[in-house]
């Protein structure tokens, strides 16, 4: 029996269809009267629809969301929070309606309740990103945690094929990189496996058949337990090699976890026997790497970091900024290591 710590965050999660109309209890419940919706330009229209479901509740919607939250952003929806009096904020979208929402909170200690449209997972951290000059920095910080997370799989129906997948993917990367990490606890095993074992056999069909509502809930019930592993662990090579990506080059962030994804696990699954028993149980195949590239054609994801515009002489100086810097991973990796990894993920091999 190994040792572990296993700390419970607390977040209330309510989930399933339609439960986006139980949004005004949920802000009674936590006793705000005079919240800011988040979202970005592309929601506004949802933003605007959960405006009128919480009537008075609501003071106005701030559809300016952008992914890696730009300071100015940041600063801007701030200043907005203020203006109107606002006591919390609901972040209503993606990745990047949930990391605004995290960045009012870091700056005004104003709580949030999250209603994710994607798989990101952000909603079940306490990591918070801001991005100025190319620059993401990022950390962690119990108040831009969100106390309530609906997860309401008939807002999911409306997003595109394409984004679902690589979305869906970049949930499995957390799912994968907790069942290695170094502060996993038998609790985080549990949800990596059973979030890896749904997103598998959902995303193929959110792809086929987006209105699929039985579909959507599969991959969603995966995304929140991606999201509360991510949470509660350190993320290793994988998130290490997809940030630096995403802060140098500007690359789409979860198309490049889902190009990046197979290539990391071929690197690093062979030094973890937990997590690729665990993966083997998910997939029910007896080769998990094998699963994840398959997974990724079966998707018609993006096929490589060629396929994503990058140059192949941009993976030096990634490669040097990921053997340099201090991250767990289950094996040790050095510059030419990390290079081999970017290499083939830039050919698509
Ligand atoms: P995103 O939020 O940018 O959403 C992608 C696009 O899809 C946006 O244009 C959005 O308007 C649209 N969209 C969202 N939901 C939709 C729906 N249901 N139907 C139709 N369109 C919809 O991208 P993302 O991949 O969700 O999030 C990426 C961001 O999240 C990045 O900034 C990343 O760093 C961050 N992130 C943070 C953490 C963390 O723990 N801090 C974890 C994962 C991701």
């Amino acid at each position: 029996m190994e040792d572990f710590v296993h700390e419970t965050p607390s977040v209330r999660v309510v989930f399933g269809p339609g439960r986006l109309s139980t949004l005004p209890d949920e802000i009674d419940g936590l006793g705000l009267a005079h919240v800011l919706v988040l979202c970005t330009p592309g929601r506004r229209g949802l933003g605007e629809q959960v405006v009128e479901l919480l009537g008075s509740r609501a003071v106005g919607v701030f559809a300016e969301a952008r992914t890696h939250v730009p300071v100015a952003t940041a600063d801007a929806a701030v200043a907005e929070a203020r203006r109107r009096g606002a006591d919390g904020c609901v972040s209503v979208g993606g990745g990047a309606a949930v990391g605004l929402g995290k960045a009012v909170a870091l700056r005004t200690r104003l709580p949030t309740v999250s209603v994710p449209t994607t798989y990101a997972g952000s909603e079940m951290t306490s990591v918070w990103g801001l991005t100025e000059h190319h620059d993401k920095q990022t950390g962690r910080d119990a108040v831009v945690r969100p106390k309530t997370v609906i997860y309401d799989p008939e807002l999911t129906v409306g997003l595109d094929a394409q984004v679902s997948a690589t979305s869906g993917v970049n949930a499995l990367a957390h799912a994968v990189e907790a069942l290695y990490a170094p502060d996993r606890s038998p609790l985080v095993e549990l949800m990596a496996e059973e979030s890896a074992r749904c997103l598998a056999a959902a995303l193929p069909t959110v792809v086929e058949e987006p209105d699929d509502l039985a579909g959507r809930g599969q991959a969603l019930r995966g995304a929140w337990l991606a999201g509360a592993s991510l949470g509660s662990t350190t993320m290793s090579l994988h998130h290490r090699l997809c940030h630096l990506l995403g802060g140098m080059f500007d690359l789409p962030h979860a198309a490049t976890h889902t190009v990046m994804l197979p290539h990391v696990a071929a690197f690093n699954l062979p030094a973890a026997p937990s997590a690729w028993a665990a993966l083997q149980r998910a997939f029910r195949s007896d080769d998990p790497v094998r699963a994840l590239a398959e997974l990724n054609t079966h998707l018609q994801s993006p096929p490589s970091l060629k396929a994503l515009g990058l140059s192949e002489d941009e993976l030096q100086p990634v490669a040097d900024a990921a053997a340099t810097s201090g991250y767990a991973n289950p094996r040790s990796v050095s510059r030419e290591d990390a290079l081999e990894v970017l290499r083939s993920a830039w050919h698509g091999r």
